[in-house]
């Protein structure tokens, strides 16, 4: 199982590159499904957001169900392309949709669930000796309508056909050489991982790593099928990703903290005390804001939510006649380790470490495996830099 990401595919010297990848694949397995994205990023004629933006979406009256046909055209695209292109190649190679892949989701559109796969279909073609190729990120609703399922959501394809097929590995190329220490665009010291647990990349994830969406590293760990993170355009080894007690060589994993993830965008609320904590924030859930981080306190509660959903908070605080003040242009970064457990004094050096380098914490929150501190959005190379350093990761 091979998926190649949006970056990988986005002119024809990256496709060329991404067919190379295919064709070396082809040398040692019988059967491969090749999952692909749309290509490139906005911009580029066929990429997700390219197609998003031929629409004005806050003004349109386009259902999600609309909106969905008019974002699987991208992979669609891609994978006629990527079957025209092996063809070339003088293989035999097949173009589906998720649908026809056997994929079958809710009829939640933008952000469907998996309900079943089926894949008698595509082991049929894969037995006749098609290189099967999906397009990634959709599937089908109960009434057979296209949906897609979340964006970044070609990975959580390729590890669901990966699970449902049993494949021996599910391969993820990208743009850089596999999981790093933190993401290079903003600490260009970081450090390729050669071995992770599904736990801690999947708390990268959620912790907003974009290189692996977090569905996907769920998928892979129930089904105990190995994710590979590789580069599309270079040899690399990649970062392989399976059980903590299965990683051959556990000197990262050994580690305290192995990585740090960011989520931009993040608004920070403040509400004086005296709404009603419980009505206000079932109605925030009602009304689709998740919460990211919350503090609440006898005189005051202290959350944050994503920039998006900014103008939702804003109004339900006015029916609540709430007194409120908020900061934008917020960011969360997250220190991740496996065996951080129960240790202390994690916290007092991240503290340090970002006090020394200036840099106010607005917030904190934890779990057995993360520590996370919003702060400005503007101190985040800063930051993680500093925490990079000083976790000498
Ligand atoms: P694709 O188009 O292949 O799906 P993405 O843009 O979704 O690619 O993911 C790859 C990008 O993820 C990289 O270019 C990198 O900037 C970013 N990234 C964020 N965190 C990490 C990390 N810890 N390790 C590697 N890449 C990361
Ligand atoms: N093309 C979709 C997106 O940009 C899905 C993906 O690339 O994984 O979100
Ligand atoms: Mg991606």
């Amino acid at each position: 199982m091979q998926k190649f990401g949006g970056t990988s595919l986005a002119n024809s010297e990256s496709r060329e590159q991404a067919i190379e990848k295919v064709l070396e694949a082809k040398k040692s397995y019988d059967s491969i499904v090749v999952v692909v994205s749309a290509m490139g990023r906005l911009g580029e004629p066929y990429a997700t957001d390219t197609l998003l933006s031929l629409i004005d979406i806050q003004n349109t009256k386009l259902s999600d169900r609309e909106l969905d046909l008019l974002m699987s055209c991208g992979e669609i695209i891609s994978c006629v392309n990527i079957a025209n292109l092996l063809n070339e190649k003088g293989l035999k190679a097949y173009a589906l949709t998720g649908g026809d892949a056997g994929i079958t989701t809710d009829n939640k559109h933008r952000n469907a669930e998996i309900l079943n796969v089926d894949t008698e279909h595509l082991q049929n073609i894969l037995k006749e000796g098609f290189i099967a190729v999906v397009a990634g990120f959709q599937g089908k609703g109960t009434n057979n309508e296209i949906t897609t399922i979340g964006r970044g959501g070609s990975d959580t394809t390729a590890a669901l056909l990966g699970a449902a097929l049993n494949a021996e590995a599910v391969e993820i190329y990208t743009d850089v050489d596999g999981i790093m220490t933190a993401d290079p665009r903003v600490c260009p010291t970081a450090s390729i991982i050669d071995e992770i647990s599904y736990t801690e990349v999947f708390q990268m994830a959620d912790s907003g790593a974009k290189v692996i969406h977090p569905r996907a590293v769920e998928l892979a760990r129930r089904a105990g099928i190995p994710l590979i993170i590789k580069n599309t355009f270079s040899t690399a080894k990649g970062t392989y990703i399976t059980q903590y007690n299965k990683l051959e060589r556990r000197t990262i994993a050994e580690k305290l903290i192995t990585s740090i993830a960011h989520r931009r965008s993040r608004v920070q609320f403040s509400v004086d005390g005296d709404i009603d904590d419980e009505k206000f924030f079932g109605q925030l859930a009602d009304m689709g804001v998740s919460i990211d981080m919350i503090n609440i306190f006898p005189q005051k509660s202290v959350f944050t939510i994503e920039d998006e959903k900014k103008s939702v908070v804003l109004e339900l605080l006015k029916v609540f006649n709430a007194k409120y003040t908020f900061v934008e242009s917020c960011c969360k970064v997250t220190v991740i380790g496996e065996r951080m457990t129960g240790v202390p004094g994690v916290m007092a050096k991240i503290i340090k470490s970002l006090s020394s380098s200036g840099i106010k914490i607005l917030q904190t929150s934890d779990s057995l495996t993360t520590i996370a501190c919003l702060i400005k959005e503007s101190d985040l190379e800063k930051a993680v830099k500093a925490l990079h350093k000083d976790f000498e990761l």
